[in-house]
């Protein structure tokens, strides 16, 4: 098997599931007892260790259910806050974030009378134009890298431009941390999100990085667990796990960059070689592992069956809903025409990936690519 999607999740390292497995007995961090102060500790070292890799303080670390939670709890938080406080019912927003904020940032428009200013990319996937964010807003958004191009946008410059408008800046840094040097006080970012199984941590564990100030207004209500932004019972043993998984992904990842760059490298020299049309989509900077591809003429849907029949797992990178395959509202906004979008293939390597992979891959595309689009001009 050959699996080239790490973006969408990558394996558990192993001291991930150790840490799991050694706090998977731990009680309610909460509960005012020894098991319950010693989950506790547990707890208070996994944000300490967290908060120190990302360049944070312990208690701007707040340990969520997800990535997409994260976004959401910063995005809709911070519009609430900050509007309560009468700031204009203005959000800024590129129009490549993941679902996980626009859809949010949609939701906004449609029940909380937001009027959305979008940042729009260049061709080659990077957001260029940040003249949106001198107006002042509620809130502004922009990811750190793109999930399906593996761009890495301007985030800095964009929090310093929102700062200067007195604009908070949400980062969906979810496919950037353990990939590229992540640190939140340098950023200048008001909020951060992370997830843990991007970088080899469990599912299901999400990272939001939350400034004292301005502080999101709490989208769940419950306990007042997580400074009132997460309530629930926290999940100490993950919260161990991702701690454990961030701080090896920031250990290897000079070395693993460069290693993965050299693979990914290869592999798309050798795709455009060896199909004729091959188009890449994303310019630098970008990810070491994102190799994006278009294969004009042959569907996505067609290419995903016969490379998974290979034992080739990849992703389109594109929205499919009730069956219908459409272009990718992120190709759409990078200016990229129908017939090339629907042909569009992530390729993304990762930790477990190998020459010996690469090869594989590299034996059958021109062959599936010739078949996908014998099929699609049926
Ligand atoms: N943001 C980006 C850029 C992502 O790539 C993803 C996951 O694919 C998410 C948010 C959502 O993260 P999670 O799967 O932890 O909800």
């Amino acid at each position: 098997m050959v699996y080239l999607d790490h973006a969408a999740t990558t394996p558990m390292r192993q001291v991930a599931i150790d840490a799991w497995v050694e706090h998977a007995h731990a009680v309610n961090p909460g509960g005012q007892y020894g098991s319950g102060r010693a989950a506790n500790a547990v707890l208070a070292q996994a944000r300490e260790d967290i908060a120190e890799l990302l360049g944070a303080d312990p208690v701007e670390v707040v340990f969520t259910g997800s990535g997409t939670e994260a976004d959401n709890i910063a995005v809709r938080g911070l519009y609430r806050a900050r509007t309560k406080e009468g700031a204009p019912r203005r959000v800024v927003a590129s129009t490549i974030e993941h679902s996980a904020v626009l859809e949010t940032v949609k939701s906004l428009a449609q029940t909380e009378g937001a009027e959305v200013a979008w940042l729009e990319p260049d061709r080659g996937g990077h957001v260029r134009d940040l003249s949106a964010l001198d107006d002042p807003a509620a809130v502004a958004t922009l990811m750190w890298a793109n999930n399906e191009t593996g761009a890495i946008q301007p985030v800095r410059e964009a929090a310093e431009r929102a700062n200067a408008a007195g604009t908070p800046l949400h980062v969906d840094a979810v496919q950037a941390v353990g990939k590229v040097e992540v640190d939140f006080h340098a950023s200048a970012a008001t909020t951060l999100a992370a997830s843990a199984h991007k970088f080899g941590g469990p599912r299901g564990s999400g990272i939001l990085l939350a400034k004292r100030s301005p502080v999101p207004l709490p989208v769940v209500l419950g306990g007042g667990q997580e400074r009132g932004l997460r309530p629930g019972t926290v999940d100490v043993a993950a919260a161990a796990a991702t701690a454990a998984a961030l701080r090896e992904a920031l250990d290897e990842r000079e070395a693993e960059n460069a290693r993965i760059a050299g693979l990914r490298d290869q592999l798309i020299e050798r795709v455009v070689a060896a199909v004729p049309g091959t188009k890449v989509t994303a310019t630098e900077p970008r990810l070491a592992g994102h190799a994006h591809l278009l294969f004009p003429g042959a569907e996505a849907e067609s290419m995903l069956m016969l490379l998974d029949s290979l034992g080739v797992e990849a992703s389109a990178g594109s929205a499919c809903s009730a069956g219908v395959h459409r272009v990718s509202h992120v190709l759409e906004a990078m200016g990229v025409d129908a017939r090339d979008g629907m042909g569009a293939l992530r390729l993304t390597l990762g930790r477990t990936t190998t020459e010996e992979d690469v090869d594989t891959f590299v034996a059958h595309i021109a062959d599936v690519i010739e078949r996908a689009r014998a099929a699609g001009s049926l």
